[in-house]
């Protein structure tokens, strides 16, 4: 089942895809009554589940609506792996040893600020200001489904809601200039996320899912979540020792290689690039740098 967030006459609404997947039938149809994606996620059963997942109205054409990113403004920070494919950590270390290079035993966790996820379709504010290397990272998101603490290894996927897709855009100036990654990584319109959420049924345990980039048409990363360092089960296990994951939390899995940083010279955005992050099973998430 694919859910979306979209707003509809001003009404932030949630909705199933349909199978035609151009229209959208809003949760309320099934006789649901959440009103955000957040709700849905901490209170649906299976009975409801199902329910929606029979539901054969037509809905609405899906580009009648405005799409939303599926949680906009989540209620705490993105959870981020870093360098969380072996060729990424390859490639970031050429461009910047300091930052990126070194022997890492252990994940790297960081946070990113999202005042307002960016919708499919939005603009990406290119902070020509501030930031002149502005770089695309195509991920795999993780949505619990239940709050989760010490989740034992075997019993993390029955946390999981579902999948969704992010472009972690990242300043390496301000990243690498501040140590620390929140600055650079945390900037208003730094992350865009959709098209919808995918739900953990329609994917086995793991999900080898494909993760592609593209620049302008050009495909720039082309990988799997199969070559993940730290995997979904680790990092759940190992975050919800001592950290209540709550429901609705995102944990971003970290990008593989072939970012603007990773080529030689680096090939950073410009304003009027598209940016196509694309998973296997979820879909396609695109958005434009701004002015
Ligand atoms: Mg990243």
């Amino acid at each position: 089942m694919k859910l979306l967030t979209f707003r509809q006459g001003g009404i932030e609404m949630v909705g199933m895809l349909a199978s035609d997947e151009k229209h959208v039938i809003p949760v309320q149809e099934a006789g649901l009554g959440y009103k955000t994606m957040q709700e849905l996620i901490e209170n649906i059963t299976e009975d409801e589940k199902k329910a929606l997942s029979a539901c054969t109205c037509e809905g609405i054409a899906l580009d009648s609506v405005e799409k939303m990113a599926p949680i906009p403004q989540p209620r705490q920070d993105v959870i981020c792996l870093g360098i969380n494919y072996m060729a990424h950590a390859e490639e970031g270390a050429r461009y910047h040893n300091e930052a990126f290079g070194g022997e890492r035993p252990f994940p790297i966790y960081f946070s990113k600020r999202v005042n307002e996820a960016v919708a499919d379709g939005g603009i990406i504010e290119a902070h020509r200001d501030i930031e002149e290397r502005l770089d695309y990272e195509s991920e795999l998101v993780v949505v619990i489904g239940k709050d989760a603490k010490n989740v034992p290894h075997d019993e993390a996927y029955d946390y999981i809601f579902g999948y969704t897709i992010m472009n972690d855009v990242s300043a390496r100036i301000l990243q690498t200039r501040h140590k620390q990654w929140y600055f650079g990584k945390g900037l208003d319109g730094f992350t865009p996320m959709g098209p919808w959420i995918v739900t953990r049924d329609e994917f086995r345990d793991p999900p080898g899912l494909g993760v592609r980039s593209y620049v302008n048409g050009e495909l720039r990363q082309n990988s799997t979540t199969d070559l993940l360092i730290f995997d979904i089960p680790y990092v759940i296990a190992e975050l919800s020792r001592g950290m209540t994951l709550k429901a609705g939390t995102l944990i971003a899995m970290g990008t593989p290689a072939g970012v603007g940083m990773g080529f030689d010279p680096p090939r950073f955005l410009n304003p009027g690039d598209e940016v196509v992050c694309e998973i296997e099973g979820i879909g396609r998430l695109t958005n434009t740098i701004g002015e």
